[in-house]
C-alpha cells in the first residue's frame, strides 16, 4: 500500500523539508501493525515525488485482539497489507506530524503557501464506489481521477474490484492535503482497526477545522470516521454545525467590500443577522397570527418569532433530522413552558411533496432554501408552496449571484455554500417569481437585503409575495 506526493513548486525538492524527510535518504518508522518507508522516486528541482510505503505485518494484525469479524478466515485472507486504509491514516499521523500540523524548521513560508500538489493512493477502498469518493473530494476543490481496479491483471476476465486507483491534484497547502488524506481515507475504509472513543472527536473536529463543518458530506464523513458509534457522531454533528454558523457568518462577512465589513463591524451584524431583522420586521408590520418556515435549519428565526406577541401559531419544517434535533436544542423546545410548546412546532418534511400540514398559514418563510433544491424539481416546490400550502403571504430570499465578484474570497464561477446547487442574478429571480406570481394568483416585490451596491445590487434578494384574493 503506498501514498505518492508530488509537487512541481521549484524548487521541488524543499518538499524534503516540508515532509521534513530528507529525500537523498530512505528512512523506515516502525508501528504497531508494521513498517512505514518513506523515500522519494523523484528529487529534481523541478519535480519531486515522496513515497509512504506500508509494509504491513500480517501475523502481526492476527496477534492483534478482536478482529471483530464473523469470517473465519479473515485473520489469514484479508485486504489490509495491500490497501489504503485507517493504518495509512495513523502512518501519515506518526510519521508526518509536524507536516500535518504546517510545521517546517526550514522552510515556514511555504508550509503557509498554496503549492501545486498531487497525491496517488495506489489503492483506495471505497464503500460508496466512485461516486462517492468524488463526493468526498470535488467538493474540497481536487481535481480527482479514479480508475478502477481489475481484481487480477493477470485475469482480466475476473472482472473489477471495489478498490480503486486515486489520483487528487490541487494547489493548496500541503498541510491541507495531508489533513482530508487524514482524515477522508479511513472514512472510505470499512474496517477502521482502533477503537473509536470520545478523543477521536476531538480529533476529528480538530482536523476538520475550516473545512468539514461546509462539507455536503459532513454527516457520513462524520459517522463513518467514528464508525457509526451514533452518540460520538451526535455530538460531533452538534459541535460541527455550532462552528458552521460561525464560519459562513465569517465567510460571508470577510468577503463583504471594505466599507460594508466595517459597517456590518461596527453594528456587529452579519449578512444573517441583517436578513432576519428584515423579515422579523416584515412580520411584525404585519397582521398575521400564524407563520410556517420552510426549511428552518437550525431555527434561528423561529428563535426570533417567538418573540413576536401577535404571532399564535409558529412552524418550522425541513427536510433534515439532524438540524431538526439541533433546532429543538436550540430553541430550547424541552424547557419550553406548556404554552409556548404549543405555539412553537418542528415537523420533517419536503417541499417537494404536497403536504397538508403546509395549508392554512398567513405567512410562509422560504429563507435561503430554494437554492439548495434542485432546479428541475422547482416545479414540484412552486406547486406545493403556491398552489397547495398557499399562505396569504410569502417571504423568499436567496443570493443575489450578481453580488459573489464583491466577495474577495469567492474564486469566480463559485457558489456561497458548497450545497447550493444554483444561485440566481436579480433578473433571474425576478422572472421565475413573477411568472410564478401570475400564475397562482399572487402580487409579487422585490426587496434589497444587505449594503446595496449601485453596479451588483444587494447580497441576497428578497421577494415579497401576497396572495391577491387575500388582498380584497
Ligand atoms: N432557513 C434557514 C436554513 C437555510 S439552509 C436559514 O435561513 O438559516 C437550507 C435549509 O433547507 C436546510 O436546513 C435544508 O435541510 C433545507 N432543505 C433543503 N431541501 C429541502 C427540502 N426539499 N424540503 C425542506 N427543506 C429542505
Amino acid at each position: 500500500m503506498y501514498l505518492t506526493i508530488t509537487t512541481t513548486h521549484q524548487p521541488a525538492t524543499d518538499l524534503g523539508y516540508l515532509l521534513h524527510k530528507n529525500p537523498f535518504k530512505t528512512q523506515t518508522f516502525s508501528q504497531s501493525f508494521g513498517k512505514t518507508h518513506v523515500f522519494y522516486t523523484e528529487a529534481q528541482v523541478k519535480r519531486c515525488t515522496a513515497v509512504l510505503l506500508l509494509d504491513i505485518d500480517p501475523i502481526g494484525l492476527v496477534r492483534r485482539v478482536g478482529s471483530g469479524s464473523d469470517f473465519a478466515l479473515e485473520q489469514y485472507v484479508n485486504d489490509r497489507p495491500y490497501v489504503a486504509s485507517s493504518f495509512l491514516s495513523v502512518a501519515l499521523g506518526d510519521v508526518l506530524r509536524s507536516a500535518i500540523a504546517g510545521r517546517s524548521t526550514e522552510r515556514q513560508e511555504l508550509a503557509e503557501t498554496a503549492i501545486p500538489l498531487e497525491a496517488t493512493i495506489g489503492v483506495l477502498p471505497s464503500r460508496g464506489g466512485e461516486e462517492f469518493l468524488r463526493r468526498l473530494f470535488e467538493p474540497l476543490g481536487y481535481e480527482t481521477k479514479v480508475k478502477k481496479l481489475p481484481l487480477d491483471e493477470q485475469f482480466p476476465e475476473w472482472g473489477e474490484s471495489r478498490y480503486f486507483k486515486v489520483t487528487l491534484r490541487k494547489t493548496c497547502l500541503l498541510k491541507d492535503l495531508l489533513t482530508h488524506l487524514y482524515v477522508l481515507i479511513p472514512v472510505l475504509d470499512n474496517g477502521k482497526h482502533y477503537w473509536v472513543g470520545e478523543e477521536e472527536v476531538d480529533k476529528l473536529l480538530r482536523h476538520g477545522e475550516g473545512w468539514l463543518s461546509a462539507h455536503p458530506e459532513k454527516e457520513q464523513i462524520t459517522r463513518r470516521y467514528l464508525k457509526h458509534a451514533r452518540n460520538l457522531a451526535h455530538n460531533a454533528l452538534t459541535r460541527l454545525s455550532e462552528n458552521e454558523d460561525e464560519q459562513i457568518d465569517e465567510f460571508i462577512d470577510s468577503g463583504l467590500p471594505k466599507v460594508e465589513r466595517e459597517r456590518s463591524l461596527e453594528e456587529k451584524l452579519s449578512l444573517n443577522e441583517i436578513r432576519l431583522r428584515q423579515i422579523v420586521e416584515i412580520i411584525e408590520e404585519s397582521t398575521a397570527v400564524s407563520v410556517i418556515d420552510l426549511g428552518c435549519g437550525e431555527g434561528k428565526l423561529l428563535s426570533a418569532l417567538l418573540k413576536i406577541k401577535q404571532l399564535n401559531a409558529i412552524v418550522g419544517m425541513d427536510v433534515s433530522i439532524r438540524t431538526l434535533e439541533i433546532a429543538k436544542d436550540r430553541l430550547n423546545w424541552d424547557q419550553l413552558p406548556p404554552k409556548q410548546q404549543e405555539k412553537l412546532k418542528l415537523i420533517h418534511g419536503s417541499l417537494l411533496y404536497r403536504d397538508s400540514r403546509l395549508a392554512g398559514f398567513d405567512i410562509a418563510t422560504v429563507i435561503e432554501v430554494i437554492e439548495h433544491l434542485d432546479m428541475p424539481r422547482l416545479s414540484a416546490f412552486e406547486r406545493v408552496l403556491f398552489e397547495f400550502a398557499k399562505p396569504k403571504t410569502i417571504i423568499m430570499t436567496t443570493p443575489n449571484a450578481e453580488y459573489n465578484v464583491r466577495f474577495e474570497n469567492l474564486p469566480p464561477g463559485q457558489f456561497r455554500h458548497t450545497d447550493h446547487r444554483f444561485e440566481w442574478t436579480r433578473a433571474e429571480f425576478e422572472d421565475w417569481a413573477c411568472e410564478r406570481a401570475a400564475k397562482y394568483g399572487y402580487s409579487v416585490e422585490f426587496r434589497p437585503v444587505g449594503e446595496v451596491d449601485p453596479f451588483v445590487g444587494a447580497p441576497t434578494q428578497l421577494g415579497l409575495f401576497t396572495l391577491v384574493e387575500a388582498k380584497r
